[in-house]
This record gives structure tokens, C-alpha cells and sequence, in this order.
């Protein structure tokens, strides 16, 4: 699983009289822009591995989902609980 996004580039090479400087841009070169202990951090992706990444990409933020809506679903939990509390403790009056 990976912690990023991957974005595409299009790069000029410097080259004097390349194709690219006519505003005919070399790639698409895919980066995943991430996020490492606190830093960020920018690395370059093969075009072989492109779809390998973005899907580890966004198995993590699947993941990150479910756990959100755990999360969520443990709050209503809560919830119904403590009406069923209150509403128990009303009817021992
Ligand atoms: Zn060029």
C-alpha cells in the first residue's frame, strides 16, 4: 500500500532546437507525490509500474474508508447505546 498520489509531468529537456522547446513537451513522465515522515517527496514512477502504482495508491485510500466508516459506524453504536441507557434508567424510575 502507498501513501500518495500519481500525477503526470510533461518536461521540456533543454535541448536547443528539440521539438520540445516548440511547445511539444516530452512524456507524460508519471511521478507519485507522497508524504514520508512529515516530508514530502516526490519520486519517479516507470511507466511499466504506473497502473501497479496507482492501484497500491488507491488501496490505501479504500482502506483509509473503510476505517473511516468503522469509525463512523462505532459512533452509532455509541450513540444507540447510550439513548438505550437513558431510555432504561427513565423507565426504573
Ligand atoms: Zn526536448
Amino acid at each position: 500500500m502507498l501513501v500518495g498520489n500519481v500525477y503526470k509531468e510533461y518536461v521540456r529537456c533543454g535541448t536547443p532546437g528539440c521539438r520540445c522547446n516548440r511547445g511539444e513537451r516530452h512524456g507524460p513522465y508519471f511521478y507519485l507525490r507522497s508524504y514520508e515522515n512529515g516530508r514530502r517527496r516526490k519520486r519517479y514512477i516507470r511507466k511499466a509500474d504506473v497502473a501497479q502504482v496507482k492501484e497500491q495508491c488507491e488501496a490505501y485510500y479504500r482502506a483509509r474508508e473503510e476505517v473511516q466508516s468503522q469509525q463512523q459506524l462505532a459512533r452509532t453504536h455509541k450513540e444507540i447505546i447510550t439513548n438505550m441507557t437513558t431510555t432504561l434508567r427513565e423507565l426504573a424510575k
